[in-house]
């Protein structure tokens, strides 16, 4: 060890150009504020991009409502059988290509097999 990396902040602090080319302002580390912020709304443009329409916008009033109705039938947990069910889970994953508003591949589970099937899921 010769006391360099962790926090060893003697009140030096190196500025660097902005990272995006021909800038060139001088920042702490990244880029200065300004492209800083354009890269936020770049990357949230491209995330948004990324996620199909239908499940961002179903996962909210959509599914929201169907999970409820589907609760209301499904009282008890679909994989133990005798656990209060308190949530919807989809049978097959929407990553995996299942239908997120299908009720077909709807299940409720109770707490417990909610978290060890995310566990499974993760695993694998
Ligand atoms: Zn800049
Ligand atoms: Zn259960």
């Amino acid at each position: 060890m010769d006391g360099e990396g962790t926090g060893t902040d003697a009140g030096i602090r190196t500025m660097r150009p902005c990272l995006e080319p021909g800038c060139g302002m001088l920042v702490e580390r990244g880029r200065c504020p300004e492209h800083a912020q354009e890269r936020q709304r770049a990357a949230h443009r491209s995330y948004d991009r990324r996620r199909p329409k239908t499940a961002a916008r179903g996962y909210g009033g959509a599914w929201q409502k169907l999970s409820r109705a589907y609760l209301q039938t499904h009282w008890l947990c679909e994989d133990c059988g005798h656990r209060k069910a308190v949530l919807v889970d989809h049978v097959k994953p929407i990553k995996e290509g299942g239908a997120m508003l299908d009720p077909w591949n709807l299940q409720a589970l109770c707490w417990s097999c909610h978290e060890r099937k995310k566990h499974v899921e993760r695993v694998k």
